[in-house]
């Protein structure tokens, strides 16, 4: 772990499984409380002491700047230990794993440099009455990340906190501690001062929960499964902090019948397929027009014929491994639940056939189709590769069925006619809509969840908002507070 500047081990430790094999390839040092106390105490004595906050924007930015030039050179070893911890595809760790935290980096840097930390605001049109906004930072904020892509989140939950003064301390998952560690390496290198970023490894129910209980904690930026949302929202109301949650979805993804067929079909695998549909914005659902349905099933099964599945370390590899033990157990389970609702097993359903896969997680991607909205393999996250096929009449349909779910976190439309996808894309109630794409995810553009997906937005022009409050100073330049604009005098001024 990385408390206030110092590596810290400890006796007991956490065994991390290679998903593509089971086999034990990492420890990692296990937090116990004390940890999490010390270092919410690392970061409140950093934020305190204010030397970090007190940097210039500038400054900061270059700061942001030199870890992720650092981590660029290091782009080969990390995606690789992000594909040994999560059983992603090598490509895949290497485009998201490493090549979207290095961009998210340099963007903050940039967010950072262009901030209105300061606003001029004028008041009630009085030339000796000034103010102005200050964007402070919160103090201690606490970030919470997933394992599904632990190097993508820990950049968003640290660095805008960063950004705007604060302090952070992170709980990384306990399965996927690495990318945190390293990052925090990066950040001493670049010139952070010790305390002000600290990486605790531990579980959820022990760890997660005293952090986000902490009482010098401000902030929580928590991803992760909407059932622990709900949790870690409650237990932040206890002292009324703010919180960040990007949660669980169920994204459907709907064809209009003038799409370009190769196009949706290609994005549809795309959409269910990337992590092997351990992406919290997965596009889960699909929804197709009766008059194109059985042609599009049959080009997506011959699509799915071309994913190569195997080592998520050679490069070749199209799709890896599930997580863990439990991952691959709830995805089969799941599977169980569709047969058992009378959806029909259209493609895979099992691990791919071969010595290779006898041991690790494995599961080939699989289609449901006859899914009506109302069954739980439409409604739940699965979180794996299986795609629920809904059947449409309408566009109006189509639309109801997308929103009718709990969840609001990613939609996406497919149609030649971009007036027509745009009118569609306008009534999904999801934070991104993609239209004739899926996952595409940009620095640009905030992301986060209608609904039970989320509060708050990451990513985008705005992300540092969320990590400031707004302080408003006025100053009197009359010398006169009898003559404020309210006309309200008490007594007898002493100017008077
Ligand atoms: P999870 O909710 O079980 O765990 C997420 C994190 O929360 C872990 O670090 C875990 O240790 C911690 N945690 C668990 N219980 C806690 C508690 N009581 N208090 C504080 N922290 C606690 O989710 P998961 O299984 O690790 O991740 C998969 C889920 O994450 C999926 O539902 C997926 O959709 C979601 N996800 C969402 C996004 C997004 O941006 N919306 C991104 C990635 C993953």
């Amino acid at each position: 772990m990385f408390i206030d500047g110092t590596w810290v081990d400890t006796d007991d430790a956490y065994t991390i499984a290679d998903p593509a094999t089971g086999e034990i390839v990492e420890t990692s040092a296990k937090a116990t409380v004390d940890h999490v106390d010390a270092a919410v105490a690392a970061a409140r004595r950093a934020f305190v002491d204010g030397a970090w906050r007190r940097t210039a924007p500038v400054a900061r930015a270059a700061v942001f700047d030199r870890a992720a030039e650092a981590l660029g050179a290091r782009m080969d070893e990390i995606s690789s230990i992000i594909c040994r911890e999560t059983g992603m595809a090598i490509r895949t760790a290497g485009a998201l794993g490493v090549g979207f935290p290095m961009m998210h980096l340099s963007y903050f840097a940039d967010l950072t440099r262009a901030y209105e930390f300061t606003r001029a605001a004028p008041i009630n049109g009085q030339v000796l009455h000034g103010g102005y906004i200050r964007k402070e930072p919160l103090g201690v904020c606490a970030g919470i990340t997933p394992w599904n892509f632990p190097a993508s989140t820990a950049v968003w939950k640290s660095i805008p906190a960063l950004a705007t003064g604060n302090s952070v301390v992170l709980k990384v998952d306990e399965k996927t501690p690495s990318f945190a560690l390293e990052l925090a390496a990066l950040l001493k290198d670049a010139g952070l001062p010790d305390g002000v970023f600290n990486v605790v490894v531990g579980d959820g129910p022990t760890i997660g929960e005293h952090l986000v209980r902490h009482d010098d904690v401000a902030l929580i930026s928590f991803t992760g499964s909407t059932t622990t949302g709900r949790r870690v929202m409650a237990n932040a109301a206890e002292r009324v902090k703010r919180v960040l949650l990007e949660l669980g979805g169920k994204s459907p993804n709907i064809v209009l019948d003038d799409a370009d067929l190769d196009a949706a079909v290609d994005g549809t695998v795309y959409g269910f397929v990337l992590h092997a549909g351990q992406a919290c914005e997965s596009g889960s659902r699909l929804l197709l027009p009766a008059s194109i349905h059985d042609e599009f099933v049959d080009r997506l099964i011959a699509r799915l014929d071309t994913i190569r599945i195997g080592d998520p370390q050679d490069p070749a590899t199209d799709m890896g491994a599930l997580m863990s033990a439990e991952q691959l157990a709830r995805v089969r389970r799941y599977i169980d639940i569709g047969l058992a609702e009378g959806a029909t097993l259209a493609y895979g359903g099992g691990a791919p056939e071969g010595e290779r896969f006898a041991r690790g997680y494995w599961m080939r991607p699989t289609v449901f189709t006859n899914v009506s909205n109302q069954m739980r393999i439409a409604q739940e996250e699965i979180f794996g590769p299986v795609l629920s096929v809904i059947r449409y009449e309408t566009v109006d349909e189509a639309i109801a069925i997308a929103n009718d779910s709990d969840y609001g976190l990613a939609a996406g439309v497919w149609s030649t006619d971009n007036q027509r996808a745009i009118d569609v894309a306008e009534r999904l109630e999801a934070g991104s809509v993609w239209i004739n794409d899926w996952h595409n995810m940009s620095q640009h553009l905030p992301f986060g969840g209608y609904k039970q997906s989320g509060l708050g937005r990451e990513l985008g022009p705005d992300a540092l908002d969320e990590f400031v409050q707004d302080k408003s100073i006025t100053v009197d330049l009359s010398g006169d507070v009898s003559r404020r604009a309210y006309g309200i005098v008490l007594g007898t001024p002493a100017h008077a």
